[in-house]
Parts: structure tokens; C-alpha cells; sequence
């Protein structure tokens, strides 16, 4: 069977819930039988951006080296899920524009749930210093202005947000 592939990449704060969301849709898709792949910002940057930092050039190469990959796998008809915080918007956009099926989520909990659920500990540090050019804390998020798809965590379960899917 001839599959379609498709980028369903979301965005969003740390800890706004990204990777939860990602695993609920893709086991849900497998269970369909659909092909899918999880690109994870946290192991993309081990395996594919290693030695890249956090500043805009760095993480514009490094959603582009997602992009490309996603990319890769989309044309040969598997969906990819990407859970990365990208943050900027004009380097979101260019990949929309250049990449065929590309679905923009919007993964939002204000910062201060998202600082609330510290998954990683790591907003604890952002303000203590120890972290510096943390999204939301100390660098930027550009909002998407126009997703195709917005999971507000604050709000509804984790279910919820990705029955939500099934509607669009
Ligand atoms: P991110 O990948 O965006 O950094 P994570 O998925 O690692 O975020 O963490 C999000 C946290 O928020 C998890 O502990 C998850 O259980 C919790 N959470 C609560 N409600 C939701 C929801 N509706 N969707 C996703 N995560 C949620």
C-alpha cells in the first residue's frame, strides 16, 4: 500500500508538552498502520547538530537540518512527527513553504505551567543563571502566526489535544 507522507511538526515552549503529544499521535498512527518517525529536538542535537549551540544562527541550522531529514522521510511516504521548540518563525515558514504536506502545531502552555511542570529542571536553572539563551526565559519564541493545528496543554488532556487532529 502506497502511503502518503506528511511533516506534522510541532512547536512550542520547553515543557509545553511537545514529546508527550508526539508519542500519544504516534503510537495512535502506528496502530493504524501508518509509518512514522519521531524527530526529537533533544536527540537530534546529539546525533545530528552535536557541537551546535543555542544562539539564533545555531538553531536556524539546526531546524533546517530537521527540515532536511523530515523532508527525506515525508517523500518516502512516512510520516514524520517533529518535536522541537524551533523558535523562530521566518526559518518556520521557509520550511513550509519548501516542503510538501507541512503541518504547523502549535504546542502551547503559558510559560508559567510550562515553568510550573519544570520536566527537565531546567527552567530552575534558566533562572538561576546557569542556563543562558532559554526560550522564554531569556531568548526568544516567535509564535506561530498562523498554525494549521494549536494543542493548548493548559487546557485539555493530552487526549483531547490529539483528538483534535482527527478534526483537521
Ligand atoms: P516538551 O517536549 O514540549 O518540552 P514534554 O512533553 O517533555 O514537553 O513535557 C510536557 C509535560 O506536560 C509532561 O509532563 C506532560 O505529562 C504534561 N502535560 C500535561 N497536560 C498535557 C497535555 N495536554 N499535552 C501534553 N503534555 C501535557
Amino acid at each position: 500500500m502506497k502511503h502518503l507522507g506528511a511533516i506534522l511538526w510541532l512547536t512550542g515552549l520547553s515543557g509545553a508538552g511537545k514529546t508527550t503529544i508526539a508519542h500519544n499521535l504516534d503510537q495512535k498512527l502506528q496502530t493504524r498502520s501508518y509509518p512514522t518517525e519521531i524527530l526529537d529536538g533533544d536527540i537530534v542535537r546529539i546525533y545530528l547538530s552535536q557541537g551546535l549551540g543555542f544562539s539564533k544562527q545555531d538553531r536556524d541550522i539546526n531546524v533546517r537540518r530537521i527540515g532536511f531529514v523530515a523532508n527525506l522521510l515525508s517523500r518516502n511516504g512516512i510520516i514524520a512527527i517533529i518535536a522541537a521548540i524551533s523558535p523562530y518563525r521566518q526559518v518556520r515558514e521557509e520550511l513550509k513553504k519548501t516542503s510538501t504536506k507541512f503541518i504547523e502545531i502549535y504546542v502551547y502552555a503559558p510559560i508559567a505551567v510550562c515553568e510550573s511542570r519544570d520536566v527537565k529542571g531546567l527552567y530552575a536553572l534558566a533562572r538561576a543563571g546557569q542556563i543562558q539563551h532559554f526560550t522564554g526565559i531569556s531568548d526568544p519564541y516567535e509564535e506561530p502566526i498562523n498554525p494549521e493545528i494549536i494543542c493548548q496543554t493548559d487546557r485539555f488532556t493530552v487526549e483531547q489535544c490529539v483528538k483534535g487532529f482527527a478534526r483537521k
